[in-house]
């Protein structure tokens, strides 16, 4: 009885400081985790759910004609236990249309007439379009029949749309080259916390999508080919024999190889001359489709195991002008990055059939897909690349929500990038470039938007502090908490994170809930304060005391942020060491912390360097003994 009595006082308390420590949370992500969509452990909750869609996707493009035609059938499943009145339709495309709100200004070569549903079929009955002038890049489609929950429900659209003279994520490169992105009438996300996504794109926002499979057939005149997501099904019936054996033979080879030179393609000796041909592609279970298309981008290629047990092989893939030098070297540079991701960090298999990096102007990911500029330094090219490549896993593995909460994929893009930079560039070029890029302009900018905290809802966000937020803040976070829990509990928490949510919607919640139960560690005072808090980076040294060899260093938290840092001790007789400080030395104390120190010699000076953790105030990390 009184053992019982005592677990009972015990679990009483032990509920009472989490409770103390608990995180916020808004008032609808509450409901999802009572419902039990969610739960607690950051797993996804018993009664998780979420809807899907596939597409049957034609499109035909005509080049240097800038009109697209496509049609589609979608086979919407209704998962949820609610029944659906309407769908909601994403129409991205219209945010070409000269009245759409947007983020910035834009210029008369972006601008479009949007997009036009020519027929609308439900079930196999035709139905009017109605276009909602309240509405831009998504509008409502009423069905005549409720959508029950376990149900699906069928829709035809047959559309056209000119792609822009300017790109931005999608359209013109030049007159003969197309990159066809947010293309396609698409069926908004229905989830357990916010019902219908209706967030209007206005050019920042990214992607939020329902998971399907795909068949894509894109037709276009001879002589053009076509780049995208999904697995090319009919190489045989678009590419002439020579061409063919050399495609063929990339899937296999570790050296890249050149599929189409620009002789050959001026020579016609690369796509079936049949006047048009139509290039199939297909995918299983991805949140998005796109597609490049020119008939003068040369073709490289080369392949790489991602996955040693079953010896899988992942294509790698470029396309870009011949005359840009900078896109030369690039399917090395993809297939070293696919082999990084794979088997460092993430740690994880590249989870697609290829990867193809098409020379836009976007710097933007896609699944399988990366449209990406040069850059006069080879070394900012490859770094992008790098970027968008390893946003396979997020957002796309993940399925995160980036219109609200960004930084649960950029942030994740960024910290890997210096990862990956970290065995490229070397470490120390890599944090310079990773400070200077990513660090500096958030930290030397006092200014109030930039220490809103990280968790402020993104679409109420604008630049700089979106950017800041989601890239630099967000990774140092990341990597503040590896090295927190050291790279193997860290990879252990990650990589559970990542197979309880692969093909999911997690929520922040969900992550930092998933790395709290697989560490066994209450985190949630490093999420409030790196998270949750309007904070910074901003540590100094308080006070050193001195009794007999002991010293103790007293730390103050400024800013806020649980930084890790380097405490830099020079003693009298000149030589000097370095001890790391982890954020562990702020989980008792978020804005003081003691540092023992025992030491025969005399301390000379102490000197904080936080790194890529860059200190807002770098005047207050020195103590000199007088
Ligand atoms: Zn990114």
């Amino acid at each position: 009885m009184k053992h019982l009595l005592f677990l009972g006082l015990l679990s009483t308390l032990l509920v009472g400081s989490l409770q103390a420590q608990q995180l916020y949370q808004p008032r609808d992500i509450k409901q999802a985790y009572e419902n039990g969509t969610r739960s607690p452990d950051g797993a996804p909750g018993k009664n998780y759910w979420q809807n899907s869609a596939d597409y049957t996707i034609n499109i035909k493009a005509s080049p240097p004609d800038r009109t697209i035609k496509g049609s589609e059938q979608i086979t919407y499943f209704n998962n949820s236990p609610d029944t659906l009145k309407k769908v909601v339709v994403d129409l991205l495309l219209n945010h070409h249309l000269p009245t759409a709100p947007r983020d910035n200004g834009t210029s008369e070569a972006y601008l479009t007439s949007g997009v036009h549903i020519d027929t609308l079929m439900i079930n196999g009955r035709g139905q009017e379009w109605k276009d909602d002038p309240g509405n831009y890049t998504f509008d409502i489609v009423e069905l005549p029949e409720s959508l029950a929950p376990g149900d699906s429900v069928q829709l035809s659209f047959d559309w056209h749309y000119d792609v822009s003279k300017q790109p931005g994520r999608e359209g013109q490169i030049d007159s003969t080259s197309f990159f066809l992105a947010y293309f396609y009438p698409r069926i908004a996300v229905y989830d357990d916390y916010k019902g219908w996504n209706t967030t209007e794109f206005t050019g920042r926002q990214e992607f939020y999508n329902d998971f399907g499979d795909y068949t894509v057939n894109v037709t276009v005149p001879e002589g053009y080919t076509v780049w995208g997501t999904g697995t090319l099904e009919n190489a045989e019936q678009v590419l002439q024999q020579d061409a063919l054996s050399r495609y063929q033979k990339s899937l296999t080879s570790d050296s890249t190889i050149k599929i189409a030179s620009l002789d050959q393609l001026e020579a016609n000796k690369i796509t079936a001359q049949n006047g048009s041909n139509t290039w199939t592609f297909s995918s299983q279970y991805v949140p998005d489709v796109a597609f490049g298309l020119s008939d003068h981008f040369v073709w490289d290629a080369a392949s790489v195991v991602v996955e040693d047990e079953i010896d899988r092989r992942a294509s790698v893939q470029a396309a870009y002008n011949d005359t840009t030098s900078g896109f030369h070297p690039m399917v090395g540079y993809a297939r070293h990055a696919l082999d990084y991701f794979s088997h460092h960090w993430p740690g994880v298999p590249y989870p697609y059939s290829k990867m193809s990096v098409f020379q836009g102007g976007a710097d933007m990911e896609y699944p399988m897909m990366a449209n990406d500029s040069s850059f006069p330094d080879p070394v900012f090219t490859r770094f992008v690349a790098e970027h968008e490549i390893v946003h396979t896993y997020f957002p796309f593995y993940m399925g995160t929500n980036e219109t609200r909460y960004a930084f649960m994929d950029e942030g994740w893009a960024t910290a890997f990038e210096l990862l990956i930079g970290h065995e490229v560039l070397g470490r120390e070029q890599a944090n310079e470039l990773f400070r200077t890029f990513r660090v500096k302009p958030w930290i030397t900018n006092p200014s109030t938007l930039e220490d809103l905290s990280i968790m402020t809802p993104n679409d109420m966000l604008t630049d700089p502090a979106y950017g800041h937020n989601v890239y630099g803040k967000a990774a140092l976070g990341y990597l503040a908490l590896k090295d927190l829990l050291g790279d193997e509990l860290f990879k252990k928490c990650l990589h559970t994170y990542m197979e309880r949510w692969n093909g999911k919607h997690p929520l922040p919640w969900d992550f930092f809930y998933s790395f709290n139960e697989v560490s066994g560690k209450n985190l949630n005072w490093f999420w409030k304060n790196w998270f949750f808090e309007n904070s910074y980076i901003d540590l100094a040294i308080d006070e050193v005391q001195k009794a007999g060899q002991n010293y103790t260093v007293t730390l103050e938290n400024i800013g806020g942020m649980p930084a890790p840092t380097d405490m830099k001790i020079t003693y009298s007789d000149g030589s000097s060491t370095i001890r790391h400080q982890t954020p562990a030395i702020w989980k008792e104390n978020s804005g003081q912390a003691e540092i023992s120190l025992t030491t025969d010699k005399t301390i000379q000076s102490i000197e904080l360097d936080g790194g890529i953790w860059m200190d807002a105030n770098p005047e207050d990390n020195e103590w000199q003994n007088n």
